[in-house]
């Protein structure tokens, strides 16, 4: 089984759902940056004032803090990692193949508009990173998370201004990194605009075995 891999997918393709499955299942520990970047920011951390003006207006925050942030939080990981919303640029990806050696890198591909859909009705928990969407996958009671009970909100940076945005600096900065990781033999290509949660899942598990 594959120990060390890298989610990749333009943002609301899924990542941080299956991650989540992936941990549960697998075993895996989940390093989202997205979800260590929004926390430093409710905390109103130094590196959250610098961070913010950055996630909220769907730019990339600089690549120096994201790096710092996971060689941080990797010092502690002794099993298998899933690395969701990182590496988004050639330079972190670079970074991380100093840290460690990564197995596999799962694309998961999805169209745009079906991506637009998704996030305008995701919904997300504040304490545990959960994911829902109101008709995909609404929570058993309105508003609450399954896991931790805690009240879901929306995410900021999911307007739809910011999500065209978002879209485009994936395109610019992390599309290339698709080539990057085939060149290297170590993509997988998952198709998520079809398929329930469990149905991709079962694909990315049969990636990993192989
Ligand atoms: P999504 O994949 O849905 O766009 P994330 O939760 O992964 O969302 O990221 C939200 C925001 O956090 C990004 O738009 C960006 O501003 C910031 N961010 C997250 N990860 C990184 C990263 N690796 N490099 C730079 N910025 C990041």
């Amino acid at each position: 089984m594959k120990s060390r891999i890298v989610l990749l997918g333009p943002p609301g393709a899924g990542k941080g759902t299956q991650a989540e499955i992936l941990e549960k299942e697998l075993g895996f520990t989940k390093l989202s940056t997205g979800d260590m970047l929004r926390e430093e920011i409710r905390n109103k951390t130094e590196l959250g004032e610098k961070a913010k003006i950055y996630v909220e207006s769907g730019n990339l925050v600089p690549d120096e803090i994201v790096i710092e942030m996971i060689k941080k939080r990797i010092r502690d990981i002794s099993g298998a990692i899933l690395f969701d919303g990182y590496p988004r640029t050639v330079k972190q990806a670079d970074a991380l193949a100093h840290i460690t050696d990564i197995d596999l890198a799962i694309n998961i591909d999805v169209k745009d508009e079906v991506l637009i859909n998704r996030i305008a009705k995701r919904l997300m928990c504040p304490k545990c990173g959960a994911v829902y969407h109101l008709v995909n996958k609404p929570p058993r009671k309105d508003w609450v998370c399954d896991k931790c009970s805690t009240n879901l909100y929306q995410r900021d940076d999911d307007r739809e201004e910011t999500v065209v945005n978002r879209l485009k600096v994936y395109r610019q900065n992390t599309l290339p990194l698709i080539n990057y990781y085939s060149e290297r033999n170590k993509l997988v290509v998952i198709d998520g605009n079809k398929g329930t949660i469990h149905n991709i899942f079962e694909r990315i598990r049969v990636a990993l075995e192989n």
